[in-house]
């Protein structure tokens, strides 16, 4: 074989020798890699496109034809037996890593399962339907209405025009557009307009449902409350008739021992207007009480004798006709109920806290 007739530097990557010693260092690291991920990387080194065996082969276009045939043999060779031996290897890692996976993954169907614990309703409902049926053993009906409503329904039937100094009272959501008159109820009051207005007489229903306000969240406001409203229109109705009514649902929530009062107060919606107080349960009004702020009485919600132009509203007379109207806090009477201090724990949602109220029907 005659001398080279070109510059041995420039090819000093086809050597055999060179060669030699980069399929000895590519078997190596592929045999030493313990994981498909190593043996990933030194493919990457000794297979890859900056690897000897490629930038070698890149080499053999710039030798004369004759010595081409040689050089490409060897090179050849170098990457086929390093093909073969990632293979192998990788075959190896594979099927460790699949027996592994198995032993991992295993389940045991022997294992005793852990407790699923059993749904419950939220007290809010359970109270709402618990005051409920104590006025459907009255022989009440049960009314609901929506909570997005017209103004008129939430304000102007119920006495409040929109000059109405008592409409400021309440931070009413107003819904968009501007001036489209519709409200998210700031109260289950205008169930008593459609009861009214739908039913007609005589009308004995109670209403519970979420009411909204402008308020911020603390522990003792919620942008969104339960109430429960109830309205009695028929011949004859006197205030005697609701504080019967009154005392009757006192007893039925909080026990017979308890005495109640009316304190006069002010709704545009009925006149004469009351709240209702009952003992507090927990120190019998005896004070130095924290359920009542040892004022002995607790606050249980607002009431009086429907307003004649209310009843006007609804195209009932009001020669003939009278009645009486109240309305309470769900949240409220829930949280003294069972000395709840943060009204929050009703809205967030977590079990430890309801979990407590079990699964009461
Ligand atoms: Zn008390």
């Amino acid at each position: 074989m005659s001398a080279p007739d070109y510059d041995p530097k420039q090819v000093s990557l086809l050597d055999a020798a060179q060669l030699t010693a980069a399929r000895d260092a590519g078997l190596a690291a592929f045999s030493a890699a313990t994981s498909l991920d190593l043996l990933a990387l030194a493919r990457t080194a000794h297979l890859g496109g900056s690897a000897h065996v490629a930038l070698a082969n890149r080499e053999i276009g710039v030798l004369p034809p004759a010595a081409k045939g040689d050089a490409g043999k060897r090179v050849n060779e170098v990457r086929k037996a390093l093909d073969l031996a990632f293979e192998e290897r990788k075959a190896v890692l594979e099927g460790e890593r699949d027996a592994r996976v198995l032993v991992e993954e295993r389940v045991d169907v022997s294992l005793v399962p852990g407790a699923v614990l059993q749904g419950a309703r939220h007290p809010l409902t359970t109270i709402q339907e618990r005051i409920a049926d104590v006025f459907v053993a009255m022989g009440w009906e049960v009314a609901e209405g929506p909570e997005v409503e017209h103004e008129w329904f939430n304000f102007d039937a119920l006495n409040m025009p929109a000059d109405h100094p008592a409409r400021e009272m309440q931070d009413t959501l107003w819904l968009a557009p501007e001036g489209s008159q519709v409200v998210l109820r700031t109260q289950t009051s205008p169930v008593q307009i459609r009861s009214l207005l739908a039913r007609g007489l005589p009308c004995y229903v109670v209403a519970p449902g979420r009411v909204f306000r402008n308020d911020a969240l603390d522990a003792t406001h919620s942008p969104v409350f339960g109430q429960v409203e109830g309205l009695c229109v028929d011949e004859g109705i006197t205030m005697a008739h609701l504080r019967g009514t009154l005392e009757a649902y006192a007893a039925a929530m909080f026990g017979t021992h308890l005495a109640s009062r009316l304190r006069p107060s002010y709704f545009p919606f009925t006149e004469p207007s009351a709240e209702l107080d009952i003992t507090c349960f927990a120190c019998l009004g005896v004070g130095e009480c924290r359920v009542c702020s040892s004022e002995g009485w607790i606050e249980v919600g607002g009431c009086g004798m429907v307003n004649p132009a209310v009843l006007v509203a609804c195209g009932v007379d009001p020669e003939r006709y009278s009645g009486f109207a109240f309305g309470m806090g769900l949240d409220r009477t829930l949280m003294f109920r069972h000395g709840i201090t943060d009204i929050r724990d009703l809205y967030e949602g977590d079990q430890r806290f309801t979990r407590a109220f079990g699964t009461e029907a």
